[in-house]
């Protein structure tokens, strides 16, 4: 049977969909053990039990927060030596495919990014050139190194739990010798809304919205949503570039998606499109979101807008 490797970073007390997913993935193709870097906390060593993980690794240095990611990809790296993994499995961020990378050169691993499944046999799975064509491929190496993108696995308990092991690897000292280090952080102000790649429902603005974010911002709060936004939005410095759906944004996967102002360019349906209802308001009734959209609605998102969020708040109560 595969020994599969999850990174997990800095879950604190409860791990996130996309966690619960790589763990899902990985129990499909063996025997997972978790890599983490930061605390353990009883929450989570329960909830890896929940899932079939059967070891839990964990640095033997405890400042691997204090650099870049070259520790974490010596770490990852020397846990999957430890384990005897033949799939390590890493979230699709940014950070998660520059510490595949790092630590596909010290396995001599094969490192596939934007993954969206893994078959039996390790054959990954890509959705590529804005989800218009989707590819296969394997490393060929003894080792393989992927990075998943969230919301294509529903997460799932095993049948029965586990009894956890905890192990500690020995990080590499010499990984932190050149290492950049990081001298200060600032905190991110937040914004009390859900997260946008694992939000249930995402009301998102593009140009359309003309700079004035108010109308998306207030139906998003009467719904509990996240906040999304087009390219052009984002580009325009409307919002916060984190908020950025689509090709060259986020993935999301939401049971509800509400598209306000959005022409709905390719590159925009990449990041959306398998949401599980899609809502579209524009003023063009030839705009191509109506293309993909399950309710359309022609009109101007500023009336159309505040009349569904003041409709939702008297429903609610
Ligand atoms: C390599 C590459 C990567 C890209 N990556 C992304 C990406 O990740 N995400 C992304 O979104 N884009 C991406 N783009 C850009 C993409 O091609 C589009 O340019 C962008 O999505 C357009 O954003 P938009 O729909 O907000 O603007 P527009 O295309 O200008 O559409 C605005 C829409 O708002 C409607 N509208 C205007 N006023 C109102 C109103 N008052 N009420 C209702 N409707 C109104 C208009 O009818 C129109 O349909 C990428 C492009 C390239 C080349």
């Amino acid at each position: 049977m595969a020994k599969v490797l999850v990174f997990i970073d800095n879950p604190g007390d409860s791990l996130k969909k996309s966690s619960l997913e790589l763990l899902t993935l990985g129990r499909s193709l063996g025997e997972t053990a978790v890599a983490l870097n930061g605390k353990l906390h009883d929450d989570v060593a329960a909830t890896f039990g929940e899932y079939g993980v059967g070891a839990v690794l964990l640095p033997s240095a405890e400042d691997l927060d204090d650099f870049l990611v070259a520790p974490k990809a010596a770490y990852v790296a020397a846990a999957a030596e430890q384990l005897g993994a033949t799939i390590v499995l890493l979230d699709n961020s940014p950070e998660g495919k520059e510490i595949a990378a790092r630590a596909g050169i010290r396995l001599n691993a094969g490192v596939i990014t934007d993954v969206v499944a893994v078959d039996a046999d390790g054959t990954a799975h890509k959705s590529v050139l804005a989800g218009s064509y989707n590819t296969a491929c394997k490393a060929s190496t003894a080792v393989s190194v992927l990075t998943v993108k969230a919301n294509n696995v529903v997460p799932e308990p095993a049948a029965a739990p586990t009894p956890l092991e905890t192990v500690t690897v020995e990080v590499p000292a010499a990984s932190t010798a050149a290492a950049a280090r990081i001298t200060a952080r600032e905190q991110k102000v937040a914004s009390g809304r859900p997260d946008l790649t694992d939000a249930r429902i995402v009301v998102a603005g593009g140009r359309g919205l003309d700079g004035d974010f108010g109308p998306v911002e207030e139906l998003a709060d009467a719904l509990g949503a996240a906040v999304g936004a087009s390219r052009a939005a984002t580009d325009a410095g409307w919002i916060s570039h984190d908020a950025q759906v689509g090709q060259t944004g986020k993935t999301v996967s939401p049971q509800l998606y509400i598209s306000a102002g959005i022409s709905g360019a390719i590159q925009q349906k990449a990041g959306m499109q398998t949401a599980k209802v899609i809502v579209a308001v524009n003023k063009d009734a030839e705009s191509p979101v109506f293309e993909i959209a399950d309710f359309g609605i022609v009109g101007d998102l500023f009336n159309v807008l505040p009349q569904a969020t003041a409709e939702i708040k008297k429903r609610k109560g």
